[in-house]
C-alpha cells in the first residue's frame, strides 16, 4: 500500500502558487483576492472557511470573510453577491455551503459571476468542464485530479467507480475521470443510494472514489485487490482525545481497506488538503484572467 499524501502534495503545489502570487503582485501592485461568505454558525463550515482564509494568507493572497447571521434573507445575500460581482478588487467569491433552509443554494450559486466562481459550481463552469473547455473546476475533484497527476497514477482505460453523485463532488468527479485528458480516460460508473448492488459495482473499480458522508462506509470486502482508493468523506465526531474536541473519519474503513489498496488517501491528510489547493489555484487563475480574460 502506498499513501496518496495530501499534506506533501498540497505543500509542494502551494509553494508554486506562492511564487506565482508574488509575481502577480509585483506586476499589478495588488494581491489575488478571495472573498468567502459564511452564513450561520455551522461548526464544520466555520472550520473550512477559517482554513481557506489561513491558506490564502500563507500563499500571499488577500482574503476577506464576510459573515452573516442565519436570519439573512435570500434577497439580501444575493444583493451582496451582486455587489461583489461588480467589485474589481475581488477576483474570487465563494459562498460556503450548506446554507440555511430558507435560502436556495442554486439561486445563490447562479447569482455569482461565473468569472469569479472559484468553487466551480456555476452551471456555466460545470457545462464548460463537461465540454473539456477552460473553466473553474470544482475544488475537491480538481484537488483529486492534481493528486493523481502528482503521483502519475495511470488512469487511462481503468474502471473508476464513484460513490455519491453530489453536484460538488461525485458528479463532477465522474465527468473529470471520463474526460479525454490525462488524468482521465477512465470508464466510469457513478453510483448513489439507489444503486442496486453497490458492493458488486465498487468491486469492479480499479479506482474507487468515496464521497458519501458516512463513516467507514466502504469496507474491505467491497474493494478489489490493488485498487486506488480516494476517500473524500469528512465525518466529524466529538472526541475527548483531541485538542479540537472532535475527530475526523473518512467514508472508507482505512485500517482494513489500506492493506488491499495499491494507493489510498488518509483522512485527515488527504483530499481535504487538496481541496484547498484546488480553490487557491482557481483563485490565482481568476486574478490572472487566464481562464476568463479580464475586461
Ligand atoms: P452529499 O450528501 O451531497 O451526497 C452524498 C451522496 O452519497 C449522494 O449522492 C447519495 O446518494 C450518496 N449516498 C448516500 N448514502 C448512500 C448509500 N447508502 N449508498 C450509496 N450512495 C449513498 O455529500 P457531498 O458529496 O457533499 O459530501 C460527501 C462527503 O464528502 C461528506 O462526508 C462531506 O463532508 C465530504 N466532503 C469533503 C470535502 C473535502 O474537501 N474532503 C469537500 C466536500 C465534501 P443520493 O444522491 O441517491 O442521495
Amino acid at each position: 500500500m502506498n499513501l496518496l499524501d495530501g499534506k506533501l502534495v498540497s505543500e509542494k503545489i502551494k509553494e508554486q502558487i506562492a511564487l506565482d502570487a508574488a509575481e502577480f503582485t509585483t506586476q499589478t501592485g495588488r494581491k489575488p483576492h478571495l472573498v468567502a461568505i459564511l452564513v450561520g454558525n455551522d461548526g464544520g463550515s466555520e472550520t473550512y472557511v477559517a482554513s481557506k482564509m489561513r491558506n490564502c494568507q500563507l500563499v500571499g493572497f488577500e482574503s476577506t470573510n464576510i459573515r452573516y447571521d442565519e436570519n439573512i434573507t435570500e434577497d439580501e445575500l444575493i444583493a451582496k453577491v451582486k455587489e461583489i460581482n461588480q467589485d474589481e478588487s475581488i477576483d474570487g467569491l465563494i459562498v460556503q455551503l450548506p446554507l440555511p433552509k430558507h435560502i436556495d443554494p442554486d439561486k445563490v450559486t447562479e447569482a455569482i459571476d461565473y468569472r469569479k466562481d472559484v468553487d466551480g459550481f456555476h452551471p456555466i463552469n460545470l457545462g464548460r468542464m463537461q465540454r473539456n473547455l477552460p473553466c473553474f473546476i470544482p475544488a475537491t475533484p480538481y484537488g483529486i485530479m492534481l493528486m493523481l497527476e502528482y503521483y502519475k497514477i495511470d488512469t487511462a482505460g481503468k474502471h473508476a467507480v464513484v460513490v455519491g453523485r453530489s453536484n460538488i463532488v461525485g458528479s463532477p468527479m465522474s465527468i473529470l475521470l471520463a474526460r479525454n485528458a490525462n488524468p482521465g480516460n477512465c470508464t466510469v460508473t457513478l453510483t448513489h443510494s439507489r444503486t442496486k448492488d453497490l458492493k458488486a459495482e465498487v468491486l469492479r473499480g480499479d479506482i474507487v472514489v468515496a464521497a458519501i458522508g458516512k463513516k467507514n462506509f466502504v469496507t474491505a470486502d467491497m474493494v478489489k485487490d490493488g485498487a486506488v482508493v480516494i476517500d473524500v468523506g469528512i465525518n466529524r465526531e466529538t472526541s475527548t482525545a483531541t485538542k479540537s474536541g472532535f475527530k475526523l473519519y473518512g467514508d472508507v474503513d482505512f485500517e482494513n481497506v489500506a492493506p488491499k489498496a495499491s494507493w489510498i488517501t488518509p483522512v485527515p491528510g488527504g483530499v481535504g488538503l487538496m481541496t484547498i489547493v484546488g480553490l487557491l489555484k482557481n483563485t490565482l487563475e481568476a486574478a490572472k484572467g487566464t481562464i476568463y480574460p479580464k475586461q
